[in-house]
């Protein structure tokens, strides 16, 4: 049998390597990857003496897929957490940083005390987000926007000045039209269950710290969840890469067309070589995945054309501690729209993990564009520096020029779940059963997130070869 997966990002290596480790007899494994490198949105370069993310940084331990497939690869004793001090967030409010209220977590707070004693929020918008306390549950009337459901139980306030940006860092997107079902399900869980949020928060709060794993100033994202490796992400595609049979993978390979002859799939590539196989995975973009399966099915290829996707800049910038005059005492700071600014969200990357940079220099990442300010990333590489530098003077008052300075552009690359997906997830899903040796894998579906990938890829090498 012969399977041809196509993109070499983390869902197509996972895939791929997925399929080698079932040493099912007489399967032959190709991976053709378009670029010159795989690892997709992945990738770790060194910059200046620093270890420099110029996509993903970290990934969620709670989804135990990556982790998993660490173990397996014998990478798990590389996975770092994040640093154990300063693990909190600050929010620009009114042009400065504000650090957020301690246990405001996401979407809601964990403690109330903080929540009552902040600036952040005006005391009408306090009481409203305590009304989350008293209020019935929603009615359940299908999918509901991330922003309508945190209007609902806290008010716009906390809508606006929290939960939009610390979305917004994650999703690139707009509240107002993500799912909350398709993004973070478990909110919905919580209100189902214990109809407040706070209070399951706070309960939730309580449980871990008396499991010895819960800490009350956390503020932003659940940190202690949140894990990399010694030498970065890339740590995973080099190890993926290693364990391949030779001959696997093929960069430079960009597959241009896809067409079922009888039982065979025929894959035609830019660099005019031709594949036949018998199963085929599509790892990619959905609206590339689209662009093949066009002649062969145009209703699943309307489907997944329609997943629309964001796009984001990311700007990691090298200072002199010296010459940075912020305490540098939290994890970095996100963005509102409502600031009216031009980044979405900056992280003290030699803050949060450990050894990212000697200690006389300081790292940090800054966000572009996104759903709600897409216009930006029509400028060049010159004014996103610029606008990047001119930010950072003004927030946290450097002055100084970076030592270096890396842009990397992410091009429709983050899947917009909007209200709805789920059920077109569903509808490609059903569509798919009737080409049982055909798969699709990769973050438009079921997750964005690094782990959901990998098990996305892995599920995909589970389905054509039989379950
Ligand atoms: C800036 C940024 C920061 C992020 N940060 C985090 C984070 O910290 N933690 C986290 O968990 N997630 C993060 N994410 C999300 C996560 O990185 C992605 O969802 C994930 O890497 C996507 O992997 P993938 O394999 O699905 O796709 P990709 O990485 O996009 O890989 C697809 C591959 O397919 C190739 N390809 C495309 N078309 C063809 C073709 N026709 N033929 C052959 N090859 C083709 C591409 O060259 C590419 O290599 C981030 C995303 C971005 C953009």
């Amino acid at each position: 049998m012969k399977v041809v997966v196509v993109g070499g990002g983390i869902a197509g290596l996972s895939a791929a390597h997925r399929l080698t480790e079932s040493k099912r007899p007489g399967l032959q494994v190709t991976l053709l990857e378009g670029a010159d490198r795989f690892g997709g949105t992945i990738r770790t370069i060194e910059l200046g003496g620093c270890l420099v993310e110029l996509g993903p940084d970290s990934f969620l331990s709670t989804k135990p897929w990556l982790t998993d497939l660490a173990g397996r690869l014998g990478v798990a004793d590389r996975i770092i957490p994040t640093a154990s001090t300063h693990r909190g967030a600050h929010v620009v409010h009114r042009g400065r940083l504000h650090p957020l209220p301690d246990g405001f977590l996401m979407m809601a707070p964990t403690r109330l005390w903080p929540m009552v004693t902040t600036s952040l929020f005006s005391w009408t918008g306090k009481f409203r987000s305590a009304l989350d306390l008293v209020l019935p549950r929603g009615c359940e009337s299908g999918d509901e926007s991330l922003g309508a459901f945190v209007r609902r139980r806290f008010g716009g306030e906390v809508l606006d000045r929290v939960v939009q940006p610390l979305i917004g860092g994650i999703y690139a997107g707009d509240p107002d039209t993500l799912s909350l079902k398709a993004t973070i399900p478990r909110f919905l869980e919580m209100e189902a269950r214990h109809r407040s949020v706070i209070k399951a928060m706070v309960a939730q709060r309580r449980a871990a710290a008396k499991r010895g794993n819960g800490s009350s100033s956390v503020s932003g994202a659940r940190y202690g969840e949140l894990f990399s490796f010694d030498r970065g992400m890339a740590t995973i595609v080099e190890a993926l890469l290693a364990h391949l049979p030779p001959g696997v993978v093929q960069t430079h390979t960009e597959v241009v067309g896809l067409h079922r002859e009888g039982n065979f799939w025929r894959l035609a590539c830019g660099n005019g070589r031709q594949f036949e196989a018998d199963a085929v995975i599509l790892a990619l973009p959905s609206r590339r995945a689209a662009a093949l399966l066009h002649g062969t099915d145009v209703e699943l290829a309307n489907e997944l054309a329609a997943i629309p996707h964001a796009s984001s800049a990311v700007m990691n910038l090298v200072y002199r501690r010296s010459e940075v005059p912020h305490p540098m005492d939290c994890f970095g700071f996100v963005v509102p729209a409502i600031e009216r600014r031009n980044i979405m969200a900056c992280t003290f990357s030699s803050v949060k993990f450990v050894d990212r940079a000697p200690e006389d220099l300081v790292l940090l990442r800054v966000f572009i564009g996104g759903a709600l300010q897409r216009e930006l990333l029509e400028s060049d590489d010159g004014a996103l520096q610029q606008m990047a530098g001119e930010e950072l003077r003004d927030l946290m008052g450097i002055e100084a020029e970076p030592l270096h300075s890396v842009l990397s552009r992410y091009p429709d690359a983050m899947p917009q779940y909007l209200v709805g997906h789920s059920g077109r997830v569903e509808r490609i899903e059903s569509m798919l059963e009737q080409y049982p040796r055909l798969a699709l894998a990769g973050n438009a579906y079921r997750g964005v997130g690094l782990p959901d990938c990998v098990h996305s890829g892995e599920q995909a090498a589970e389905r054509v070869l039989g379950g």
